[in-house]
């Protein structure tokens, strides 16, 4: 089983940053729990955050709680601020582990591939309170500046939010080698095999026959072999 520690950044009394529009704090959260939905279908990991509301625990609790907790892996998710900033940037302590590192270059990659065409400002290090004081490797993401005009357009989509938290998931799954449960694969064998029934659709479209009989001709003889078939009119 391995414990993958979440901290979503700010909240409460605390908003991080804030434009046009968005509250980092509440993206966070938003980013953080959709990366927990995730990691629920997997098996052999325990998920665990420092918030899962609108709270304040301090720098230090956060990294308290995870080494309390005794966590694996911890990441800080955070959104970036500043005016001529653009792009998607990851942070590990100063001076770290090789673990470490390598956990920063997979997670840094697989987000960075999910987020798609973003700027990629790099593997940078910092003396962060969070990164600093967990015993665990720690990392902290910076996923894009909210008060950027086209990276707050993307932070106000839940379709791109999405791609963030799956980029944080297939880190983790790349990293620990992470298996789908068997009962989220059978789930998925089904979908799968329901998309390929519904390929049997068949559309006939009447304005392609010079006489629209042919075209009912058609869609009855695709029924009767059990084509699930419509008719366009047009
Ligand atoms: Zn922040």
């Amino acid at each position: 089983m391995v414990k993958l520690f979440l901290d979503a950044g700010h909240g409460g009394k605390d908003s991080g940053a804030v434009g046009l529009g968005l509250k980092e704090k509440d993206l966070t959260l938003k980013i953080v729990k959709k990366i927990g939905v995730l990691l629920g279908d997997y098996d052999d990991v325990q998920v665990l955050y420092s918030r899962t509301g609108d709270t304040y625990p301090t720098l230090s609790e956060r990294a308290a709680m995870a080494n309390k907790a005794k966590a694996d892996y911890f990441v800080s998710v955070h959104i970036n601020a500043t005016p001529s900033g653009t792009g998607f940037e990851t942070f590990a302590y100063n001076s770290v582990s090789s673990k470490t590192v390598a956990y920063q270059n997979v997670m840094h990659g697989e987000i960075k591939k999910a987020m798609g065409n973003v700027r990629d400002r790099g593997k940078k290090r910092g003396n962060l309170a969070v990164l600093r004081e967990t015993c665990m490797p720690a990392i902290l993401t910076e996923n894009l500046f909210i008060d950027n005009p086209g990276d707050n357009k993307l932070l106000k989509q839940d379709s791109f939010l999405d791609k963030v938290a799956q980029g944080h998931v297939n880190g983790f799954v790349k990293m620990l080698g992470l298996k789908k449960k068997a009962t989220v694969k059978q789930m998925e064998t089904k979908t799968a095999a329901k998309q390929k029934s519904d390929g049997k659709l068949h559309k006939v479209q009447v304005g392609a026959f010079s006489d629209p009989k042919n075209a009912e001709k058609l869609a009855e003889e695709l029924k009767k072999k059990g084509y699930n078939t419509y008719i366009v009119k047009e």
